[in-house]
């Protein structure tokens, strides 16, 4: 059966103090309150990487980064290896993060090299897709996030995309305060998998989890995470406040 996952993306928030308390807060209520079922993970500063790991339970909480390097090691000031990454503890890193393509030029050629080599590393990729507000507005989002995934996972062997980890982010969502609808993520969630389906076979997309991301608070969790083909969040904003967070993880 696919994971029911929230995943927190901490962005460039908290310095390392501030991110060592949240972790804990978080680490705690999931210990209390949270369903076993869920699989939680905190996308965390590249800083913060194994102190977080030392903070909480890592057999209860995964702890990720929020990019890695294109190159395995070297000649490239500032970056910050998939091995590097793997060696602090961390099971997991975002790739393809609207921010990322859009600020930092990520294309999807970049992703390749990153996706090889989180995988290389044994590290778990939460692969970001999404389409932007004007791409919705010309309902053209499907073939949009298509060609994404055409582009860079579909081209993983069978094996490899099996470890990976979705998440559906709309960029007309993410921090706006706009939520796609219960409707809109539902539809797209199903596009994806049966754009998975038609690639890799139904038993593979039946066993992706597909994340949903943009604006996901304690108050539209629920709705959310009761569509059949939406398998859990990554969640920004509020993924700042445990109380908030731990709000989403019981959304299910
Ligand atoms: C994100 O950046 O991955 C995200 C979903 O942000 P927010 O929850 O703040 O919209």
């Amino acid at each position: 059966m696919r994971k029911k996952i929230v995943a927190g993306n901490w962005k460039c928030n908290t310095n390392l103090q501030e991110g060592i308390e949240l972790a804990k807060a978080v680490d705690t209520l999931v210990a209390k309150e949270a369903a076993d079922d869920v699989v939680v993970v905190l996308g965390v500063p590249f800083t913060h990487l194994s102190k977080v790991v030392e903070s909480v339970n890592t057999n209860r909480i995964g702890v990720s980064a929020q990019n890695c390097a294109a190159e395995a090691k070297g000649a490239f000031t500032g970056e910050v290896s998939a091995e590097m990454v793997k060696s602090t503890g961390a099971e997991y890193v975002i790739l393809g993060h609207s921010e990322r393509r859009e600020y930092y030029g990520e294309t999807s050629e970049t992703l390749n090299k990153k996706l090889a080599l989180a995988l290389k590393n044994g590290l778990t990729p939460i692969y970001c897709c999404g389409e932007s507000l004007e791409v919705r507005e010309a309902e053209a989002q499907n073939e949009f996030v298509k060609k994404q995934l055409e582009e860079t996972i579909f081209n993983l062997p069978e094996s490899d995309f099996r470890k990976l980890v979705i998440a559906y982010e709309p960029i007309w969502a993410i921090g706006t305060g706009k939520t796609a609808s219960s409707e809109q993520a539902q539809e797209i969630h199903a596009f994806i998998r049966s754009t998975i389906a038609a690639k890799f076979g139904d038993e593979v997309a039946e066993e992706t989890s597909i994340l949903y991301g943009g604006s996901c608070k304690p108050s539209n969790a629920k709705e959310l995470f009761a569509n059949k083909d939406v398998d859990g969040g990554l969640i920004g904003g509020a993924a700042l406040k445990a109380e908030d967070f731990l709000g989403i993880i019981n959304g299910f």
